[in-house]
């Protein structure tokens, strides 16, 4: 699965206290984006295309592929680390840099003299670097540093939504000790944010419930998940999850095994469960496009997705538990 990642190792406690060095990752993030390097870069010049594998794909940007920020280091949050990679938060802003304006010589005077408007922005050209979905981690290579990469933006989004105090609006500051924000008017302290959820697979003898989300993009099968209500127990959720998306009742709640998953800043729990009862599915169609039992020989292959789901689909489809 994504986080499965040995030999190689995630370190997430808070306590690097070497700088940032050029090899480093360097996270920005936008609108729920991260920036990327762009594939197929020949001689300086972006190719059409992206290869199949290695060198030519999208990569992480590193500290060392903007001058001011390793210049400025204020403006770097440490966040993880993955083996000897580090993975800094960019806090200042992020500005195209337009092919027009950066080979016209007086235009680009004008953007390194902007002054306090631009001050901790980093720049970066338009053909090089790209916001792109977080989605686009699930396919980045190695592994090892998409998950580290996934983590961070989670951890990223965490900081960048929790600048001022929710209860006196002050601007909050990163604690010293251990990862929290915390207010220097009032003390109130924010730890980050990990939602509980969980993915139950249905099972009714040699049949698996399989649906598709409504109105996404992902559109392979997938099996009955939701996020935990406050309030109630994990099993309980698989018991509403199951009868709110597909109208069934549930029995032998048993626990797989977990996953965390920056993605939706979460930590997904796998459950297996059995059909008590009447067999005959009623969509919640809001959220659900497709609502249907599977045989093995009917069910996709999944064996290459990082998934806890596809890992769950998987194992049935081989009869492995
Ligand atoms: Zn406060």
């Amino acid at each position: 699965m994504f986080q499965d990642i040995g030999p190689h190792r995630l370190y997430n406690e808070y306590t690097l206290k070497r700088p940032a060095k050029a090899d480093d990752v360097l996270i920005v993030c936008q609108k729920g984006r991260v920036l990327l390097k762009k594939a197929g870069e020949v001689n300086g010049s972006p190719s059409q295309g992206k290869a199949p594998s290695g060198q030519g794909e999208d990569r992480l940007p590193r500290c060392g592929d903007f001058p001011e920020v390793l210049a400025d280091a204020e403006k770097l949050q440490y966040l993880i680390e993955v083996d000897e990679t580090a993975f800094y938060l960019w806090k200042g802003s992020a500005e195209e840099e337009r092919p027009d304006v950066a080979e016209n010589g007086n235009a680009k005077e004008r953007l390194s003299d902007a002054g306090k408007e631009s001050y901790g922005a980093i720049r970066f050209s338009v053909e090089r670097f790209g916001f792109e979905p977080l989605s686009t981690l699930r396919r980045l290579k190695p592994q090892e540093l998409a998950y580290g990469a996934v983590t961070a933006c989670h951890l990223a989004d965490w900081y960048d939504k929790n600048r001022y105090c929710g209860r006196c609006a002050q601007a909050m500051n990163p604690d010293e000790k251990e990862r929290a924000m915390r207010c220097p008017v009032c003390g109130n302290i924010v730890y980050p944010r990990i939602s509980p959820g969980i993915i139950v697979r249905v099972t009714d003898g040699d049949r698996i419930l399989l649906t598709k989300y409504a109105g996404r993009e992902f559109t392979n099968y997938a099996l009955v998940a939701g996020f935990t209500e406050i309030g109630e127990t994990l099993e309980e959720t698989v018991r509403r999850e199951v009868m709110e998306e597909v109208g069934l009742k549930v029995k032998n709640i048993r626990y797989y095994t977990n996953q965390p998953w920056g993605f939706s800043q979460s930590l997904l729990v796998g459950f297996y469960a059995e059909l008590d009862g009447d067999a005959a599915i009623t969509l919640q169609q809001d959220e659900l496009s497709v609502g249907v039992w599977m045989t093995r020989e009917e069910m996709p292959s999944r064996a290459d997705d990082i998934s806890m789901t596809a890992r769950m689909m998987e194992n049935f489809r081989l009869g492995l538990d």
